[in-house]
């Protein structure tokens, strides 16, 4: 949000002429957890909105300076039909006016239980002032002893906490696993966007410095958690770079992904994200093969087949399995040439490796097109999950695929799933797989590696004295697979 907001600053966008209206719009549409971009008065009063008119009546429920953002305050917002938003708002320039983005607090905050049901303990994020953010769920009575996890942002003065009675956590609900996934999951989402506000240095020819970033090792692997939305249980997660500056700035892939492909570079910054993900999650992911890693391929390094020496000498040398890589070619990008890409992909799927299609329903190419590449997996985007509810088509194209993915014996992986609605329809069409902030964000890698130790504990050798966390552990397992016998 503020790498967004900063931009449209720098480029004097304070005012409601078509031509700042354009430039909110675009940016709107390229930030996706942005629902409104906004002019704002001095006092914060909404004068015009990238989509023309405004959400509906807002009411500001706290207002308070960003700490560590000079040019920014934090609003608690309330809509007209009560749904809480955060908006950062940013002045521009020395005129009254300045821009706000509007994003739903409920991003902030965990939906779904480690069983696919709505989320069972406490949540609850405020900010530095003790203003909430937004909560979750019902606090444990005082009397009841219950966990309780809590974590503060240093910088920004956020605070996450989460509790649970504790008779709940020995039922066997398994609740607790996700208490560890909502408070790396939203403190990482809230410090990613924050650790843009650093300084950026001053641009000089973009090719060259992804060059030198590329050396400099600054493209680093974050990880999203793809997960089983009948059990609960963790099936992987698919890899997404970030560019971490020396300055602790972090860029977001599409930002300079398009040029790494126009350039050549793509190629040598994904297989340093590969070896990357090797160094750093091999051993956690080798010691669980049900556990699958996915990587974004652009469609042009199918068009080369030694791309297929490269990853099975990458993957070869590491405890990750071939059978555990996936690699996702987008339908957006087009393929330029159909027999070479067909080959590289049996090739790929010769080594085990499995190929899905990305954005299915965006792309240009046509699925049938698509699907004559022979791919195992097909993720469909976020604007179908979205209209999940809302729009019937969409909702049509949807099961269309569904039917289709299950005729053809492939995987279905539904993307950018925000909320508990959109995880109980799709779990009624009879898909399996899905990622989405309504899980966690993409991760840094050692919070992802605690969440796979919490959510799936490898045996321990021996016999292993049985805590009674352990022991509702073994429950939680018990009846899933029972629920799922
Ligand atoms: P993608 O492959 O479609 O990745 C999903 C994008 O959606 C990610 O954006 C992710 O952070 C975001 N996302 C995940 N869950 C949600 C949600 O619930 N709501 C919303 N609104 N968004 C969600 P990100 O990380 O900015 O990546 C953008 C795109 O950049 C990716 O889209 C992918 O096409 C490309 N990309 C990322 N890493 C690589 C890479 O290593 N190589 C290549 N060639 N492309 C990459
Ligand atoms: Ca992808
Ligand atoms: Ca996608």
């Amino acid at each position: 949000m503020i790498a967004t907001l900063d931009g449209l600053a720098a480029r004097g966008v304070d005012s409601c002429q078509p031509n700042d209206v354009e430039a909110m719009r675009q940016a709107a549409f390229d930030t996706t957890p942005i629902k409104e971009i906004a002019v704002v008065g001095p006092d914060g009063q909404t004068l015009c909105t990238d989509l023309g008119l405004p959400l509906g009546q807002r009411n500001i429920v706290a207002s308070e300076p960003l700490a560590g953002a000079n040019w920014y305050s934090l609003d608690v917002i309330q809509l007209e039909n009560g749904q809480p938003m955060v908006r950062l708002r940013r002045k521009v320039g020395a005129g009254p006016n300045g821009v706000a983005a509007l994003v739903p607090a409920m991003l902030f905050l965990p939906q779904v239980s480690s069983h696919g049901s709505p989320f069972n303990a406490y949540a609850h994020i405020a900010t530095t002032n003790g203003t909430t953010i937004g909560n979750i769920g019902t606090l444990p009575e005082a009397a009841e002893t219950a966990f309780v996890a809590n974590a503060k942002s240093e910088k920004f003065g956020f605070n996450a906490e989460i509790s649970m009675p504790r008779g709940r956590v020995i039922a066997g609900h398994g609740e607790l696993q996700w208490l560890g996934l909502f408070a790396t999951g939203a403190m990482v989402m809230i410090l990613g966007t924050f650790s843009m506000l650093m300084p950026r240095g001053t641009p000089g020819n973009p090719v060259t410095e992804i060059e030198s970033a590329l050396k400099a090792g600054e493209f680093v692997p974050y990880y999203q958690p793809i997960v089983d939305i009948r059990s609960g249980q963790l099936r992987g997660a698919e890899v997404l770079v970030r560019w971490r500056k020396a300055d602790g700035t972090l860029v977001l892939p599409g930002a300079f992904i398009t040029l790494a492909e126009s350039s050549g570079l793509i190629r040598e910054m994904t297989r340093d994200l590969m070896r990357r993900v090797c160094a750093e999650a091999g051993r956690a992911v080798g010691a669980r093969p049900a556990l699958k890693i996915s990587f974004n391929f652009a469609g042009k390094l199918f068009s080369d087949e030694t791309i297929v020496q490269d990853v099975r000498k990458i993957f070869s040398g590491s405890p990750i399995k071939f059978s555990q890589v996936v690699l996702e070619v987008t339908e957006r990008d087009p393929i330029e040439n159909f027999t070479a890409t067909r080959q590289t992909i049996a090739a790929f799927q010769g080594l085990g490796v499995r190929i899905a299609i990305d954005d299915v329903g965006t792309g240009h190419s046509g699925l049938s097109y698509m699907l004559k590449l022979g791919v195992d997996i097909i993720k469909i985007d976020k604007i179908f999950v979205d209209a999940i509810g809302i729009d019937r088509n969409s909702t049509t194209i949807v099961e269309t695929l569904v039917d289709l993915a299950h005729n053809m014996r492939m995987d279905v992986v539904a993307e950018g799933v925000e909320n508990f609605e959109q995880v109980m329809y799709l779990r009624e069409l009879g898909i399996r797989s899905a990622q989405g902030y309504v899980f966690a964000p993409p991760l840094p890698g050692k919070a992802f590696l605690q969440l796979v130790e919490a959510l799936d504990p490898l045996p321990v050798a021996g016999a292993a004295p049985k805590t009674e966390l352990a022991g509702a552990q073994a429950d939680a397992q018990a009846s899933v697979q029972a629920s799922a016998a």
